[in-house]
């Protein structure tokens, strides 16, 4: 039985004071909940943010982690953050080809491969973004293209690393949109995924958290996640507030 999995996107959101009220928010509404929540939780949150996850969330049930990551270890890099600095604050996710850093950031699926081999290599739990465009759905191209994004990873890992992602499912066409995939469009694109990953390896494809993102809020999150093959969400904007990450959470 894979347990599910939720965890926020803050994208480039947040400050100091607004941290703390979100954040001691969702901690003080995991401690109201009557028994263990039935999800794991994190938040991804912009670098400067991690050392006041760490200060604020160390001894809670949610974890943290960070959007992106250099592939590089060190070095004549400016600007980039290197997988061991998020280890550091004590990280524990780090994202991996979000849509947005591969349209911004023309982010290709090999150098997503890279940035998994480094998270992996420093003990992160690399969460690799998968997702089709509107153009490419309607083109009748979406499993083409997210298999061509897993595969890109999957080329340049073992088994047993692969068993250390956590894959995420998010269609471009539905990011801060507020449409959502249907829970069958969803579900038929996890089984994909998940069938994908049982060619490399059945045991470990069955063990695998494949979240879903992609406009995931209270009142939606709850059929999206009975799907079979949903183990969870990556949440951008319902992530921002304690009560809709909550629900969210709660909805598993
Ligand atoms: C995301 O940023 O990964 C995301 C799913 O955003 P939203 O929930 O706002 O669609």
């Amino acid at each position: 039985m894979r347990r599910k999995l939720v965890i926020g996107n803050w994208k480039m959101n947040g400050n100091r004071a607004g941290n703390t009220a979100l954040l001691s928010g969702i901690v003080a509404g995991l401690n109201d909940a009557v028994g263990k929540p039935c999800a794991d939780c994190a938040v991804c949150v912009p670098a400067p943010y991690l050392a006041q996850c760490q200060a604020e969330l160390e001894g809670t049930p949610v974890a943290w982690g960070a959007q992106d990551l250099s592939v590089h270890a060190a070095g004549a890099y400016t600007g980039e953050v290197s997988a061991q600095m998020l280890v550091d604050f004590g990280s524990t996710y780090v994202l991996c080809g979000h849509s947005e850093r591969r349209a911004y950031h023309a982010e290709s699926s090999e150098l997503v491969a890279q940035k998994t081999v480094a998270a992996l290599a420093a003990g992160l739990t690399p969460v690799v973004c998968v997702g089709e465009t509107l153009a490419q759905r309607e083109a009748g191209q979406t499993e083409a293209v997210i298999c061509g994004q897993l595969q890109a990873v999957l080329d340049v890992l073992t088994v047993e690393q692969v068993a250390k992602l956590v894959l995420a499912y998010e269609p471009v066409w539905a990011i801060g949109t507020g449409k959502t995939a249907t829970p069958e469009i969803a579900q038929a694109a996890h089984a994909f995924l998940r069938a994908r990953l049982a060619q490399k390896d059945a045991a470990v494809a069955q063990g695998m958290q494949i979240l879903y993102g992609g406009s995931m809020k209270p009142e939606n999150a709850k059929e999206l996640m009975a799907q079979p093959d949903i183990d969870g969400g990556l949440i951008g904007g319902a992530a921002l507030k304690a009560t809709d990450f909550l629900g969210i959470i709660q909805a598993v």
